[in-house]
């Protein structure tokens, strides 16, 4: 007799997969709530999204442009780039997804590295490869790790960089010596999430590689700088035959008409972008020195958040620090997940949030 099974079965991978867990976004009853969480910007949006949204709301009877012309000819225009391959996502969590979708399967493998965005492991697993960890050196991504691991199944190998939550990134002559050491059925992704914040002469986020190659693709994100994560909009860039794969498995409508019409008003905003990263610029180094000064570990950041290191020995931690800075009202993000259980991420917010959390920092280590 045929044996049963009493429910339905998920392809393999999928139950390896641990379901995203959110940034806490609630204080207690009657206080104040900074949410330093998730990298969103204290700044907000460009005023030019907000009316370019607004006015796009006036025809919500229509569908939206399937190819997002009006957002790419801003893209296209804002970096010299060729429009046709460019591809708008619903977030660029969407467009992890849509490579590992269309580039992997069971019996073939996906690389990610241990403090990655935990996203790239997930698109791995549930496209059905095996998903390969290499480890990172000194919360850095480790190109001769990875290098080391892949094999003849290897057809994608996923990167932040800058890194989330560690906020370090490599140098782009590393870059380029990691997609020179793969082979040419591999795919490097590069998750350049973070990559307007990024003020460093040997940083690039990868356009001229792509733009110079047939096996790399840059994402990047309207959820972080520019301050429209609400609307979910992400996009990449990749070489020609990527764009016409891709093409073929995206959902026609994944970007909504508000989205694209946002989008497209703050990519031609650079003012509010420069404004954004001049501001981050003036507290990424306060917040360090100030965490330091209280006996912190903190990682060096080139992004708008910082990874801070409790010292454990010393009977202070994570945990403890963020249910004292939780009942205050800051929630910061617990990373025990990203290999991290002595650490807390923080995004950089308001100055009011910033010497809020450096004030109750500053209890902490004294109790
Ligand atoms: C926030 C983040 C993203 C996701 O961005 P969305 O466009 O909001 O999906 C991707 N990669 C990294 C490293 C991030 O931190």
């Amino acid at each position: 007799m045929q044996t049963l099974t009493t429910a339905p079965v998920p392809r393999p991978g999928v139950l390896d997969i641990e379901a995203y867990v959110p940034g806490k976004s609630h204080a207690p009853a009657g206080i104040r709530l900074h949410k330093l969480s998730s990298n969103e910007t204290p700044l907000g949006p460009s005023p030019a999204a907000r009316a370019a949204l607004t006015q796009a709301s006036e025809r919500l009877e229509l569908y939206p442009d399937p190819q997002a012309t009006r957002l790419k000819a801003a893209l296209a225009d804002r970096y010299g780039l060729n429009p046709a391959r460019i591809i708008c996502g619903n977030g660029s969590d969407e467009l992890l997804s849509l490579l590992a979708n269309a580039y992997l399967s069971e019996g073939t493998e996906g690389i990610y590295t241990e403090h990655g965005f935990l996203l790239h492991r997930t698109a791995i697993l549930a496209a059905g490869a095996k998903a390969v960890m290499a480890p990172e050196r000194d919360a850095h991504v480790d190109v001769d790790a990875i290098l080391e691991r892949v094999n003849a199944r290897t057809r994608m190998v996923y990167i932040a960089n800058p890194g989330n939550p560690t906020g370090t990134y490599i140098p782009f002559d590393e870059v380029r010596r990691l997609h020179a050491g793969l082979p040419p059925a591999c795919i490097l992704v590069l998750d350049a999430a973070y990559a307007e914040y990024v003020r460093r002469n040997d940083y690039e986020a990868g356009i001229e590689l792509v733009s110079g190659s047939n096996n790399v693709v840059m994402t990047r994100t309207f959820s972080k700088i520019h301050g429209l994560a609400a609307l979910r909009v992400g996009w990449m860039y990749v070489p020609e035959t990527i764009a016409d794969a891709v093409e073929r498995i995206r959902g026609p409508f994944n970007l909504n008409a508000l989205a694209i019409a946002a989008a497209a008003a703050s990519t031609a905003d650079t003012a509010h972008v420069e404004e954004t990263v001049a501001y981050n610029n003036e507290w990424l180094p306060r917040l360090t020195e100030g965490l330091t000064a209280l006996g912190l570990g903190v990682t060096p950041s080139v992004t708008n958040f910082v990874l801070i290191h409790f010292p454990q020995d010393a009977g202070k931690s994570a945990a403890e620090a963020d249910r004292f800075l939780v009942e205050r009202g800051f929630v910061l993000r617990a990373v025990g997940g990203y290999g991290f259980p002595h650490a807390l991420r923080m995004t950089i917010g308001s100055p009011e949030a910033n010497e809020g959390v450096l004030a109750a920092l500053a209890e902490f280590m004294a109790r």
